[in-house]
């Protein structure tokens, strides 16, 4: 079997095609304008990237961005001070505290300090919960991107089984409650998990967020079955750095049914997904209707 590319690409371009509809549609019809609040403490390269482009594609939807760049060094009260104000900022809809943090700052504590319904990167403790106990939520964006392109591709998972390797809270658990939530049975493994290979068998659905590069070979893969590929490893061959998954790219493709690469599959549906729940946070907060198609 050759795999069916799940180009997660053109994928998240209708997703903000359908959230620029939205934002366009709450202009129009209410006068509102969603906002997008991101603050990045200190110059880490990669989350300057991130930054970047988080604030780019906010505004090419149609949205508000407000950037906030702070200092590596800022006391964690100046921090929570900008928090407290952000969540009292009816302009603002969504805030973003890009992680990682420098080391003096408490991340728990930081996250939880952001309004629940303004969380649009769903860490927030009583999101944490409610997407736990199936209640209304913010969705991590990584996951719900997953979801969205397993429900794309097979319609109902229901009584799939399922497999998500990587027990993180941004990741894999927050993944593993979505796809509980769309009744497949879930494993989730983890670097103690005993005999991988047998466990990854099993599944019609493989995550693989690991952070490992290639680490899981296509003779681990049901023939048929569905691999979302979360990791982003750069590393390097024949003298080129290049980014690769957690899978074995060529191998996995020769047994799955479908298959997102990397770059191309996860990597950009997790801003799309961020958009996406920007506009149901702004639609929550002003007791209007959510927007189809763009929540779990
Ligand atoms: P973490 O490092 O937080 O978690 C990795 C998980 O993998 C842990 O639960 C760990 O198990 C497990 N693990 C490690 N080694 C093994 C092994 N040999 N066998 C089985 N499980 C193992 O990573 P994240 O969840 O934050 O990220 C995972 C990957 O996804 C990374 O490559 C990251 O860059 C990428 N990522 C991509 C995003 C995107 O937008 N596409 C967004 C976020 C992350 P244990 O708990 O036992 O240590």
């Amino acid at each position: 079997m050759t795999a069916q590319i799940i180009d997660g690409k053109a994928f998240a371009a209708t997703v903000r095609e359908k959230v620029a509809g939205h934002v366009a549609r709450l202009k129009e019809e209410h006068g509102i304008t969603p906002g997008l609040a991101v603050v990045l403490v200190g110059e880490d390269p990669a989350s300057q990237v991130y930054v970047r482009s988080k604030g780019k594609q906010t505004v090419e939807t149609g949205m508000n961005s407000y950037e906030h760049k702070l200092d590596a060094s800022t006391p964690e009260d100046e921090l929570l001070a900008l928090i407290d104000k952000l969540n009292n900022d009816p302009a603002v809809h969504g805030i973003l505290v890009q992680l990682p943090l420098p080391g003096h700052l408490n991340e728990d504590l930081v996250i939880n300090s952001i309004d629940p319904a303004k969380d649009v990167d769903g860490f927030h403790i009583s999101n944490v919960g409610l997407l736990g106990t199936g209640q209304k939520s913010m969705v991590p964006c990584t996951p719900l991107g997953c979801l969205m392109m397993l429900r794309e591709y097979h319609g109902s998972l229901s009584g799939m089984d399922a497999v998500v390797i990587g027990r993180s809270n941004i990741v894999g658990k927050p993944m593993a409650q979505l796809l509980l939530g769309d009744s497949c049975t879930v494993t989730i493994a983890h670097s103690r998990t005993k005999d991988l290979p047998e466990v990854v068998r099993r599944a019609d659905i493989v995550v693989a967020a690991v952070g490992r590069p290639e680490m899981v070979p296509g003779e681990w893969i049901k023939e048929g079955a569905t691999v979302i590929d979360v990791g982003i490893n750069r590393i390097e061959r024949d003298g080129k750095n290049v980014l690769v998954g957690d899978v074995d790219f060529p191998s996995c493709a020769e047994r799955a049914g479908a298959i997102t690469p990397v770059p191309g599959g996860v990597g950009p549906m997790t801003i799309a997904c961020l958009l996406a729940n920007t506009v149901t946070a702004c639609c929550r907060a002003n007791g209007l209707s959510e927007p189809e198609g763009l929540t779990a």
